[in-house]
């Protein structure tokens, strides 16, 4: 935060409020191995989160948003897909449940005893309700995720599981939305793009944030393009911001 200096011009309350509200707070938490930069612009519902370190586009279009945008973004710092465990590794997208964090550690570090696997489940089980606490927006608010992916991944992955579907640019699989609320589902479907409903968490427990949000009626759009499709990023997420509550 900038040093407010005296000059022969004080400022009044109103601009002194102004000027504080501008500036962006700056913290950081921590949950197990994964460590989050947290930005807070004004006063908002809205809550963003960038999980996956290598999807450099969506944290480059998060940060760029919160120079105006007004909310608490959650960037995950580090460069990997995966966050540290101890020896090994989480994908960090997989720890919003005890279950799918513990089949994930399995998969990701095939040698672990029980015990060590166990340490870190614990360890999650003591860190994420600070987390969620601050990342879970109150009542009617709204929790945007920022992702990349690359040639595998598409809308073709979720149509099938999926309560509703509008497929505007059925050319562009990699750009789409994904969310939990119907009526943001209708708004998004009156959107030039992509986007599909997942009202009810799916039954196979991921641990993932969206299956979370899903799970405990909380509002949630995740917003996926191709990593480098920064600009196509930007206008989705412009578009989201403008047009949902
Ligand atoms: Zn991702």
């Amino acid at each position: 935060m900038p040093r407010l200096h005296h000059s022969s011009f004080p400022l009044s309350r109103r601009a002194l409020l102004a000027a504080l509200v501008a500036v962006p707070v700056h913290a950081s938490i921590r949950v197990g191995g994964a460590r989050f930069r947290v930005v807070q612009r004004g006063s908002s519902t809205r809550r963003y989160i960038h999980i996956h370190g290598n999807e450099a586009t969506a944290r480059e279009i998060l940060i760029e948003h919160m120079r105006t945008a007004s909310g608490v973004a959650f960037l995950v710092e580090g460069n990997d897909r995966y966050v540290p465990a101890n020896s090994g590794k989480l994908d960090p997208n997989r720890m919003f449940s005890r279950v799918g964090a513990e089949q994930n550690l399995r998969r990701l570090n095939p040698g672990w005893s029980r015990a060590q696997v166990e340490r870190i489940l614990d360890g999650l089980d003591r860190d994420l309700p600070r987390l969620l606490r601050r990342l879970l927006p109150p009542d009617g608010g709204l929790l945007m995720s920022l992702h990349n992916n690359s040639e595998g991944y598409s809308i073709r992955d979720e149509t099938g599981i999926s309560d509703r579907v509008s497929l505007k640019e059925p050319d562009r699989p990699h750009e789409f939305f994904l969310c939990t609320d119907p009526l943001d589902f209708e708004r998004l479907a009156a959107s030039p793009y992509n986007v599909v409903l997942q009202q009810k968490a799916p039954p196979d427990d991921d641990g993932s944030l969206s299956r979370l949000c899903a799970l405990r009626g909380v509002r949630y759009v995740n917003l996926e393009c191709g990593l480098g499709r920064a600009a196509e990023q930007r206008e989705r997420l412009a578009w989201a911001e403008s047009h949902l509550s």
